[in-house]
């Protein structure tokens, strides 16, 4: 895991940042509001406060992305226009890189060292979503008939609600929010509550170059009222939602209910394969880094290993060492590779999960604490787990935390069978040097990403879309134009009149 050598040591600010909503072009601060504190999960300071959305802002948030719909404001800006804006948010995000990411770090415990690699992502996203607001278009049909002919227009779906977690909080935003202004739609956007400072913060680049007025609207508050509030409003044509299998789950039945289009993006437990013939010393540092980057809080965690019979206990041993060798620690200092968990209840899941695991007889490593256990935060230590048996919740369930569950096979049939054994398909990793294999694995497996010996690379124009209950829709890449539009029929009758 490669750290920026130059990134300075940041500091706890001495007063926490006052954050404000996004409101028809407004900015809307705490006054008359009740603040939301955000907690920094290392060292338990308060660092950012973010004002709580009322019923009356999410009204208001949606009646101006309404209006900003109806009035085509946005959607009837030329393709070229709104790629220069957009892009231009992408030069802003680059801008301002340090500070987005010194914020991620405070409220979310990312460690400071890595996250500008993470907020080059965002401005990936950006980039790249700026150049499909030009590449926007339907089809022609000219063979319908001598005097017919028709058009199938893509328009913007309209006001899209968007839900997002708190653990990658701007790298979400941004598979999301670039690509339906792309294709012409506003916006209400909910971040998590836990770690909203980022798009609050892209609220003022948004102004700054040039998204006109209610295009985009930024509120925070919690689920159960501002998301569900989001969620149920009438005027909304489309929620996008980022979260929990569980969450997803319900906003789905309302989406439904309502007949709105939904896309969803939910949780996983994707598996790394590893073959006994692959490149084991760099398939051990992908392994480890698949499920303690950003302390196993990514729904694409490596959360599962399946490895060869043949080598499991060999490499099993170099993932232990990897992982004892790994910097968990302050994630203000530039040296630290793992932080905190993101909050106090999130450290109790996985904490229970480890003693789930423990109970059922599966036999558990955990790296020992280091200094970091003198400060006040969430820590957990990466955990790997052996003789697990596939039935067992450590190897069902999302953990969302620094925990690995390690079994062997002895075919590809048998790796097939326990890696599309639960009930996610979001992802998974192969690590062999057979493209027989490969290609026989990439085929077989329920997931909607497939990395053959790399894991969390990515890019911007590949989808991101999960199969089974990881999620429903796409996000990411030019299949996003598909999300965020909806098809429209013009055909033309014509006339006899002779040419
Ligand atoms: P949650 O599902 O708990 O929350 C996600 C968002 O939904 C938050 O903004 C949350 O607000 C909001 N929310 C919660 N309840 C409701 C409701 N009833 N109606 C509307 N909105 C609601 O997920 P987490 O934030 O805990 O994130 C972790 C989960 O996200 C994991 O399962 C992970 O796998 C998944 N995820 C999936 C990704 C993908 O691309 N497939 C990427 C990243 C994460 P609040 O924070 O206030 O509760």
């Amino acid at each position: 895991m490669s750290i920026a050598p130059a990134a300075p040591r940041a500091s706890l600010p001495s007063t926490p940042t006052d954050y404000a909503s996004l409101i028809g072009g407004n900015r809307v601060g705490a006054a008359g509001h009740v603040s939301i504190e955000r907690r920094n999960p290392a060292h338990g300071v308060v660092v950012s406060r973010y004002p709580q959305a009322t019923a009356r802002d999410v009204a208001a948030a949606v009646e101006a992305a309404r209006k900003a719909a109806d009035s085509r404001v946005w959607s009837g800006m030329p393709g070229a226009e709104r790629a220069r804006i957009i892009a231009r948010v992408a030069q802003l995000i680059d801008r301002d890189r340090a500070g987005l990411g010194l914020i991620e770090s405070l409220e979310v415990g990312k460690p400071i060292g890595l996250i500008d690699r993470e907020i080059g992502g965002s401005v990936a996203l950006w980039e790249y979503a700026a150049t499909l607001a030009r590449h926007t278009y339907g089809d022609s049909y000219d063979q319908l008939g001598a005097q017919t002919m028709a058009l199938v227009l893509r328009q913007p779906v309209g006001v899209v609600g968007m839900i997002t977690p708190w653990n990658y909080p701007l790298l979400i935003v941004s598979q999301k929010l670039p690509f339906a202004l792309a294709v012409g739609c506003c916006a209400v956007v909910k971040p998590s509550e836990l770690t909203s400072g980022t798009a609050l913060r892209l609220a003022d680049i948004l102004i700054e170059a040039g998204v006109p007025p209610g295009v985009v609207n930024i509120v925070a508050g919690y689920g159960n009222d501002t998301g569900r509030a989001i969620t149920e409003h009438p005027a909304l044509d489309m929620i996008s939602f980022t979260g929990s299998t569980r969450v997803g789950r319900e906003i789905g039945r309302l989406g439904g209910e309502a007949l709105k289009k939904v896309s969803l993006e939910l949780g996983g437990k994707s598996a790394h394969i590893v073959c006994a013939d692959a490149d084991l010393d760099a398939a051990a540092e992908k392994v480890v880094l698949g499920f303690t980057r950003n302390a196993g809080q990514a729904c694409v965690s490596g959360s599962r290993l399946l490895v060869e019979r043949s080598v499991a206990t060999r490499f099993t041993e170099a993932v232990i060492a990897h992982a004892k060798a790994l910097k968990v620690g302050d994630p203000l200092d530039p040296q630290t590779q793992m932080g905190p968990l993101v909050s106090e209840a999130q450290r109790d899941r996985v904490t229970g999960y480890i003693t789930a695991g423990s109970d059922a007889g599966a036999k558990g490593w955990s790296r020992e604490a280091g200094p970091e256990a003198a400060l006040p935060g969430h820590f957990v230590q990466p955990t790997v787990f052996t003789e697990v048996a596939p039935s067992m919740s450590i190897a069902q369930e999302e953990i969302f935390g620094p925990v690995l569950c390690v079994m062997p096979f002895d075919s590809v049939a048998e790796a097939v069978g326990i890696a599309n054994g639960t009930i996610y398909g979001l992802a998974a990793g192969i690590w062999t040097r057979d493209l027989d294999k490969a290609f026989l694995f990439g085929r077989s497996l329920k997931a909607g990403t497939i990395e053959v010996n790399t894991f969390l690379a990515g890019a911007p124009e590949l989808p991101l879309t999960g199969h089974g209950q990881s999620g429903v829709g796409h996000e990411k890449g030019r299949y996003a134009i598909e999300e965020f539009t909806e098809l429209k029929t013009i055909q033309l009758q014509f006339g006899s009149a002779p040419l």
